[in-house]
């Protein structure tokens, strides 16, 4: 039974109170204590209060969860299991997070400041359609027979890397951890994975989930714990065959050095961005493109990877579109997520609030001039709230327009001729996603083209779905894809079997 319901105000308040929160990591299929014994607190950005106490690992609990990794893995008892087997266990995995979609969404909702609709009604369904669809590709996909001289057979098989690391971000916790997870697990792999320190609670009880499905012991791990220990010692461990990595650019770049550093393990990257929005003169639904456009930047609070941050708009639409967006704006109310109503819940931290307040602080001593928002907001619930912000006279050059915010921050960035659009929508470092908005054909598919960037989205925002690849170009990524056949490849080796025949 599918439960995505979502709870009223007073409903969820009180469900919050009866959650039993898994806050120990998950290795060997059972809940552990950190080796060392510490632990740390998380707090609910929407009220700055602690919610629980979780377990802080350390290298040593990485080796414990790669050890049992690795057994699992030699073992056999999922790399070696009937694919059909594989995909029904992980088909049922994804209907118990479906089942449990109501208490998931609570968890990450308290965690992570984000509205519970977005959660409990588009998150966790997510999440379960994630696995589910890589499940299904587990035994569908064929090797393939090379066409070898007479006397030989040649076939080139993929099979699993061994022991995959995960170390994610906490912008969509559960989310993130699935673009890792369906396809590693789906290809036979044994996964350690790393939540981000401040939103870990949703991952530990899918994990636990996961043993109810029938995943064997040792083949999902979770290690909870700050990045510089547990996620370096990932990096680093010499028993790790892949490491998948969503995160910043800067992080990233890390990966490359422990991989070098150590057994040159396979380094798949998802990183930053600085995605442009162009709308061109003769677009036409305004309330449509407005809806996007707010939808692009203002969705998960813009703590999005592929956030729309720069609206590139042709100075002849730029007051209507602006009218509109504000028109827009009132359809995103900011405040408590755990209120059905709000659109807009809490940024994730108070470092990261202050962050975000320095980068609008930078934009008007730039030049650049605050349309609407540009305040922290709800100070007396103690939590990070900053309503949608909109900078008008942006130019490109300027580091609002240059540097990831990764919060609710758009720049207006004017242009006259197509090919200024594109020269501006790809002068950034960053290169994940893009949208465009025209009614010529010609238009659309010529800039599509011309656009730097993993995903470019035609009179819409949008990733795609799970059948589309993800990843970016530039400094937005490195190695691999999520999502789609493409996940899949990434997390296995190709092997050729040459076999020479006796003659008769
Ligand atoms: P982050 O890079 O700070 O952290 C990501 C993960 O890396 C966390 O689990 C963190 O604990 C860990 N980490 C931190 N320091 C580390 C270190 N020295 N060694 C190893 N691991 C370390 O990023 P974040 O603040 O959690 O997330 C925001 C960033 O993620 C943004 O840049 C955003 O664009 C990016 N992101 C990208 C995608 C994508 O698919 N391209 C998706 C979501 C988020």
């Amino acid at each position: 039974m599918t439960d995505t319901l979502i709870p009223g105000i007073d409903e969820a308040k009180a469900a919050v109170g009866r959650l039993r929160l898994r806050t120990q990591s998950f290795i060997d299929g059972e809940f552990r204590d950190a080796v060392g014994g510490r632990r740390y607190v998380t707090e609910n950005p929407a009220t700055g209060q602690p919610i629980a106490e979780i377990a802080e690992g350390g290298p040593e609990d990485v080796d414990v969860a790669v050890s049992a990794a690795r057994r699992a893995f030699e073992a056999g008892v999922w790399s070696r299991m009937n694919p059909g087997d594989r995909k029904s266990t992980l088909i049922r995995w994804a209907g118990l997070i479906e089942a449990n979609a109501r208490e998931l969404g609570l968890i990450e909702t308290i965690d992570a400041g984000k509205p519970i609709t977005d959660t409990v009604g588009l998150d966790m369904p997510e999440t379960a359609t994630c696995i589910r669809w890589h499940a299904e590709a587990a035994d569908k996909i064929y090797g393939e027979v090379a066409p070898s001289p007479e006397g030989t057979v040649a076939t080139i098989v993929r099979e699993p890397m061994g022991v995959v690391g995960a170390v994610i971000p906490w912008n969509y916790p559960a989310q993130m951890a699935a673009w890792k997870l369906g396809p590693a697990l789906a290809t036979g792999n044994s996964v350690v994975i790393k939540p981000a320190s401040t939103t870990s609670l949703s991952l530990l009880r899918i994990a636990e989930l996961g043993v109810e499905a029938g995943i064997p012991a040792g083949v999902l791990n979770v290690v909870t714990g700050p990045g510089d220990t547990v996620g370096e010692a990932i990096g680093r461990h010499a028993d790790i065959d892949c490491v998948a990595f969503t995160g910043s650019t800067e992080v990233g770049r890390r990966f490359l050095t422990y991989s070098a550093e150590s057994n040159l393990k396979r380094v798949l990257l998802e990183l930053g961005g600085k995605s442009p929005q162009i709308v061109f003169s003769d677009a036409a639904d305004f309330e449509h493109i407005a809806a996007n456009v707010a939808m692009a930047i203002f969705w998960n609070m813009g703590e999005n990877c592929s956030a729309g941050s720069r609206l590139i708009v042709h100075r002849s639409v730029k007051r209507r579109l602006l009218e509109a967006l504000e028109a827009e704006l009132g359809r995103w109310p900011v405040g408590d997520p755990l209120d059905p109503a709000t659109r807009i819940g809490a940024l994730i931290s108070r470092g990261h609030l202050e962050r975000v307040l320095a980068y609008i602080a930078v934009g008007r001593e730039e030049g650049a001039r605050v349309v609407t928002g540009g305040e922290q907001i709800l100070r007396e619930s103690g939590g990070y709230f900053v309503p949608p912000t909109v900078f008008d006279g942006v130019h490109n050059d300027m580091r609002i327009a240059r540097e990831e915010i990764f919060g609710p921050v758009l720049s207006v960035i004017e242009f006259e001729a197509e090919a200024e659009a594109v020269q501006i929508a790809n002068d950034t470092p960053y290169g994940l996603a893009a949208s465009l908005y025209t009614e010529n054909l010609n238009v659309a598919h010529r800039v599509a083209r011309e656009l730097r960037a993993g995903v470019v989205g035609v009179n819409a925002y949008s990733e795609g779905d799970m059948t589309t690849p993800f990843g970016g170009y530039k400094l937005s990524g490195f190695g691999g894809h999520d999502k789609s056949l493409h996940a899949h490849e990434q997390y296995t080796e190709t092997k050729t079997i040459w076999i020479n025949l006796r003659p008769a």
